[in-house]
């Protein structure tokens, strides 16, 4: 069961496609108006919104409020540094088997799971430790 999408939606979907990376919607609204795809803040939410439901986009709320969009990841997850902000990712899923496990006890369709870790990467746990010997 696949709905149709509007151009809108095209748009945005192709835009989110082109940026690795999460993206507000006031972001987006810029971006698509710099390419000359130009639609209203309005319809930037409802696109979204019709894309969330759809399970391809996926939003991300950040400590401050803002909310962050991006396609929906394909069961990816990464270590993130606080201190370099550099992201590793891993190449296992520790919830998989969870995921299918209540798919069928809620008869919930699960479109995506989110998973992070946040710490230091090992080099920046060396320059810590440096620091921490001066
Ligand atoms: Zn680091
Ligand atoms: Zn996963």
């Amino acid at each position: 069961m696949r709905a149709i999408r509007t151009r809108s939606q095209e748009r945005i979907f192709n835009l989110l496609k082109t940026i690795k990376k999460g993206i507000s919607a006031q972001d987006i609204y810029v971006e698509l108006r710099n390419t000359n795809q130009s639609m209203g803040l309005a319809t930037v939410y409802r696109s979204l919104e019709a894309l969330k439901l759809e399970g391809i986009v996926q939003v991300r709320n950040l400590a401050n409020g803002e909310a962050l969009y991006s396609l929906a990841q394909q069961d990816k997850h990464h270590l993130t540094c606080l201190q370099c902000g550099v992201s590793i990712p891993i190449h296992q899923c520790p919830v998989h088997d969870l995921e299918e496990q209540l798919e069928s006890s809620h008869k919930f369709k699960v479109f995506y799971h989110t998973l992070e870790f946040f710490g230091l990467c090992s080099q920046c746990q060396v320059n810590q430790a440096e620091k921490g010997c001066q």
